[in-house]
Parts: structure tokens; C-alpha cells; sequence
């Protein structure tokens, strides 16, 4: 299946979703921006590039592990894990800014800007800046820089540029907006580095492609070490880049069922999750460049959302698989906080891994349906990031009481510095 060839389609659409929906004055640098993408595609010697930057400096191939007392405790299918967690900078967000970055080298560009809600995306591009060499500037909500100071820690000391945004509700929309008044004042020489696989065309295309490299990777692993294709593979959907990723090297193996699993949050009812597609609390809309569907209420305007996990919190999905679940290729699941932090414990327990909050969810999906499958069976988990950049939220969400006592003797010390 070519989800990407165009010849008797609108180019950039999948179905009814997807599009470039910008501001007129964007339109010379997005074209560019498709063309060189175009270029690169078609180009064997691009990807060769991007596989030996991978390897060389973010350690890919990642492995498949195999997890054989999660398999054996539960008595169902066989479960294999595919560990981006292993990634320079402890996730999949590190293959799409690489990519983006030998892009901009392409395009002679020499100044790159993101948004970032977390900070994890800000984190990886602040890495590919310094290693490139580009002026780097990140724009965050006001709150989210108070909230996630550890990741802006490590974007300034790479030397990138943190901004804070104090307008509106000071998260990640209107870091959005900041970052989109700096693109069309300096597209010239800047480059706007998305983080997921959602945005104007070419931008879910392009990150999907640079995240292929995780399925590719996959299923030959599968081949050679497991002894076949899994029956299900499990990837967790904040904007879907990951779950693009893995889904991509499977697509034509129409015995693979693919399981997309959203934020379910503290469960149904709007405001409480952030799950797109599972729930029904979604509508088809046009923001953020892109038609798709969005949480939104009746007059347009985004509701807020929930999750244990920062990454999923968002409320657009990328359209390719909004396509892909309305021609029923892909399954839609949403889990909940609870089931999260009951899966990370248990994959902890049994096998010494810490997934990301994110990945859990992938975790918690599979290890329910793995329990009423065959041993025969296999099913793969994107891992799609490592835990310990959520020590704070895994800790409150276990009550960990040493933990606690921990932060707060160390902020005792800071205060008895300043004061003394
Ligand atoms: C950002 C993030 C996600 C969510 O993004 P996708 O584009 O849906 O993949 C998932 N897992 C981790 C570890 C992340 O950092």
C-alpha cells in the first residue's frame, strides 16, 4: 500500500484529511520545503546518509527484545518490544529532527525554530542544532517552561534559545502561534523543525518517513530472531509519528493487525482524556494547518485535555491514520492512566524496562489482549521512549513516600543556601 503516492489523488490529502492550510505568505517556503523533500525522497543516497547518522550517532539499529516472563506470567501470545527507548536522547523524536536537520542542511538553511509542550521535542531538537551547528530557538508556554524544567535545562545548556510565551493560556497553542510569526518574519534562512507527524503537508508525510525507519528496522528483526511477523503490533498515538513509524513496515502484511492506543485519560467524557479516535468526543476540523479530527467543542474551539502522559496530550491526530482507521486498517484503543501506571510497574517487575508513560500505554493495550491469545501468537510493542525523564510524575503516580521526602530536602538545602 502507497499511502503517499498522489498521481490520481490530491497531493498531501489521505481521504478526506490532511491538506496545507497557511497563511498565503507561507506559501514560497512550503513549496520549497516539499520540493527539496521530493528531491530527497527520490534520492537512494539521502537515505544512506540518514541510516549512517542514525547508527553512528544515535546507536540504531535499536533491538527487538523478546520479553519472556511477561510472555510466560500472562500465558498468551509471545510479546516482543522494539526499543526506541535505546535512542540518543531516549526516544523515536530523535529519528524526525535528524532527518529534518540533514534537510535544512540541503536547503542551506542555518537557523531552525520549534514549539514544544513537554519539552521532549525541544530536547531532540535542541541536540540536532548543536550538532549541526544552526542558531536554535525554541518556543514554550510560560507554564509549561515553569512545569518542565529538566528538559529546558538540557536545551540550554546545547545553546539553544528557550522562549517563553506569555500570551493566552501560555501552553503549547500559543507557543504555536509564537513560532508560526517567526517562521513567516524569517523564513528566509529558518526552517520550523515539527515534532510529530501532524501540520500542513508535507509535514505528516515527511516525519512519517523519517520515522519509517523504525518498521523497516522491525520487521526483518521479526524475521530473523522471532521466527515470523507478529499477529498484532501496539504503538501509542499522541500526534502518531511512532505509531506511523512502526505501522509503515507492516502495512501490506494484511495479517498483522495494527492497534493505534490513545490517552484515555481518567476515562470517557470530554475534558477527561485526550483520545481522538477511540472515544467519540472527536470532530473532522481544520486547525494547526491540517484538516483531521480534533477535540474540539461545537464552535471550533480545542477542549482541554488530559493525560498521565505529557507526549499523548494533544488534541489533533495525524491524518494518514485517521484514513488508515476509517478503512479499517487500524484499530483504535484508548487507555487509562490507572491501566498505565499498572503496566509500567508490571514491565518494570518482570523485566527490569522502564517504559516512558507514553509507551506504556502501547504496554498496558498488549499485555490485555496478549492474555487471551495463543501461545503461537506474537505481538510487538513500540517502546517508544524510556521512562526516566518521568521519574517526577512515576513516582507521584506510585506515592512513593522516599521519593517525596527526597525532593523536599533538597529543596530545604537550596533555601538554607539562599538564605544563608
Ligand atoms: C512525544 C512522544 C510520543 C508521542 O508522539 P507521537 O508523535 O505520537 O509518536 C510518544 N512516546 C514518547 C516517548 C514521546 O516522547
Amino acid at each position: 500500500m502507497n499511502l503517499f503516492d498522489f498521481t490520481d489523488g490530491r497531493e498531501g490529502y489521505y481521504g478526506e484529511y490532511g491538506g496545507t492550510f497557511l497563511p498565503e505568505i507561507l506559501h514560497t517556503t512550503i513549496e520549497e520545503l516539499k520540493l527539496e523533500f521530493r528531491k530527497a525522497k527520490e534520492d537512494p543516497a539521502f537515505w544512506q546518509e540518514f541510516l549512517q547518522l542514525m547508527q553512528s550517532y544515535s546507536g540504531r539499529p535499536t533491538p527487538v527484545s523478546y520479553l519472556e516472563n511477561l510472555s510466560k506470567k500472562l500465558g498468551g501470545a509471545q510479546i516482543y518490544v522494539k526499543r526506541e527507548d535505546l535512542n540518543h536522547t531516549g526516544s523515536h523524536k530523535i529519528n524526525n529532527v535528524m532527518g529534518q536537520g540533514l534537510l535544512v542542511k540541503r536547503m542551506g538553511k542555518t537557523r531552525i525554530i520549534a514549539e514544544t509542550g513537554a519539552g521532549q521535542h525541544g530536547y531532540a531538537t535542541a541536540t540536532m542544532g548543536a550538532r549541526f551547528g544552526f542558531d536554535t530557538k525554541i518556543y514554550m508556554g510560560a507554564h509549561d517552561v515553569a512545569r518542565q524544567r529538566p528538559n529546558v535545562f538540557w536545551m540550554e545548556n546545547m545553546g539553544a534559545e528557550v522562549v517563553a510565551v506569555t500570551d493566552g493560556q501560555q501552553t503549547l497553542k500559543d507557543a504555536i502561534n509564537e513560532c508560526l510569526r517567526d517562521w513567516v518574519t524569517n523564513m528566509d534562512n529558518t526552517h520550523y523543525v515539527l515534532g510529530t507527524a501532524c501540520g500542513p503537508h508535507p509535514f505528516p508525510e515527511m516525519v512519517s518517513w523519517f520515522q519509517s525507519i523504525i518498521g523497516k528496522e522491525a520487521r526483518q528483526q521479526m524475521l530473523d530472531n522471532a521466527g515470523g511477523l507478529p499477529d498484532r503490533i501496539f504503538a501509542c498515538v499522541g500526534g502518531g509519528s511512532n505509531a506511523m513509524g512502526l505501522f509503515q513496515g507492516f502495512l501490506d502484511d494484511e495479517a498483522v493487525e495494527l492497534v493505534g492506543c490513545e490517552a484515555g485519560g481518567l476515562g470517557e467524557g470530554k475534558g477527561n482524556h485526550a483520545s481522538r479516535l477511540a472515544y467519540k468526543d472527536a470532530s473532522v476540523g481544520v486547525a494547526q494547518g491540517m484538516k483531521t479530527y480534533f477535540l474540539q467543542n461545537d464552535d471550533g474551539n480545542m477542549l482541554e485535555t488530559h493525560s498521565v502522559a505529557a507526549g499523548l496530550d494533544y488534541i489533533g491526530v495525524n491524518p494518514v491514520l485517521v484514513h488508515l482507521w476509517e478503512k479499517e486498517r487500524v484499530r483504535f484503543e484508548a487507555v487509562t492512566d490507572d491501566e498505565v501506571t499498572e503496566a509500567l510497574k508490571m514491565a518494570m517487575l518482570t523485566e527490569g524496562i522502564i517504559p516512558a508513560l507514553e509507551s506504556a500505554h502501547g504496554f498496558a493495550q498488549a499485555i490485555k489482549e496478549a492474555a487471551t491469545m495463543k501461545p503461537s501468537e506474537r505481538v510487538l510493542i513500540n517502546m517508544s521512549g524510556r521512562g526516566d525523564k518521568d521519574i517526577f510524575t512515576i513516582a507521584d503516580a506510585l506515592g512513593d513516600e522516599h521519593w517525596k521526602r527526597f525532593i523536599a530536602q533538597k529543596a530545604d538545602e537550596y533555601k538554607a543556601e539562599k538564605e544563608g
